[in-house]
């Protein structure tokens, strides 16, 4: 008796030694994984922001549950809300004439409008852009304002900045981009741009210099630019200060 009970207390205290190594050492490896995922997913968000990634047409695979998460956690909302602090506080010391030609130019999709509930759907950055589907979208017209955005926008009209709206849309979205626009709490703008015929097929880093080129030659000064692609900012008739706003979802060339 006293021999089967020390044989079973041996087999009970060898099991764990035996099987719990396996589990640890899996677990160990899975949190390696995680860990280099996170480390290169968060310098590929990095590489991104910075314009050095270049074009890319969808997130990198790895990278799929890293944008979710970057998306719907605190960290986006914490950054556009510091983007836009930044833009608030170079806006409220410029001093501004207060003649009318002081002007701010705003992007809108992921800008001013969130399309967070349209790739929530779509696989936040890891689907290839289907254009049709989010046209859809676009028609319901029911995106929400990214907050700090439209903090932004209602202090600088208080602040006397005439605000223009440059979008990549096209032209014949201007009725649905109207109504989202005032169903997220946006009006008082001074023009909505949008792509018309003679601007199809031209790259948007050129689109939108042509069309800030035309504001400046109404006798605009362009003091800032708010936009979540590198190509809403850069080209010519560049604002005085650019405001680039996190976007790892998708680019725009
Ligand atoms: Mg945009």
């Amino acid at each position: 008796m006293a021999l089967i009970l020390i044989t079973l207390m041996v087999i009970l205290a060898a099991g764990p030694t035996w099987s719990a190594p396996s589990i640890i050492q899996m677990r160990s490896e899975k949190k390696i994984l995680l860990a280099a995922d996170e480390l290169y997913c968060s310098s590929w968000r990095f590489t991104v922001e910075t314009n050095d990634a270049g074009a890319w047409t969808r997130v990198p695979v790895r990278c799929d549950d890293f944008v979710k998460d970057y998306i719907t956690g605190d960290l986006y909302a914490s950054e556009l809300e510091a983007v836009a602090a930044n833009a608030a506080e170079y806006a409220r010391a410029i001093g501004i004439s207060g003649d009318g030609r002081d002007a701010w130019v705003f992007d809108i999709d992921e800008t001013l409008l969130s399309n967070v509930p349209y790739y929530a759907v779509n696989g936040f950055g890891s689907e290839t852009f289907d254009a049709h589907a989010f046209n859809e979208w676009v028609e319901l017209a029911e995106a929400p304002a990214i907050a700090p955005g439209l903090r932004l926008y209602k202090e600088l009209q208080e602040l006397g900045f005439t605000v223009f709206l440059l979008t990549g849309r096209d032209e014949y979205q201007r009725h649905a981009t109207e109504r989202n626009l005032m169903y997220a709490g946006f009006n008082n703008w001074e023009k909505l741009i949008l792509r018309g015929k003679a601007d199809e097929g031209t790259p948007a880093t050129v689109y939108k210099s042509e069309k800030r080129k035309e504001i400046e030659d109404a006798g605009y000064i362009i003091h800032g630019s708010s936009g979540d692609q590198w190509s809403d900012l850069i080209g010519f008739a560049v604002a005085r200060r650019s405001f680039k706003l996190p976007n790892p979802l998708y680019y725009i060339a």
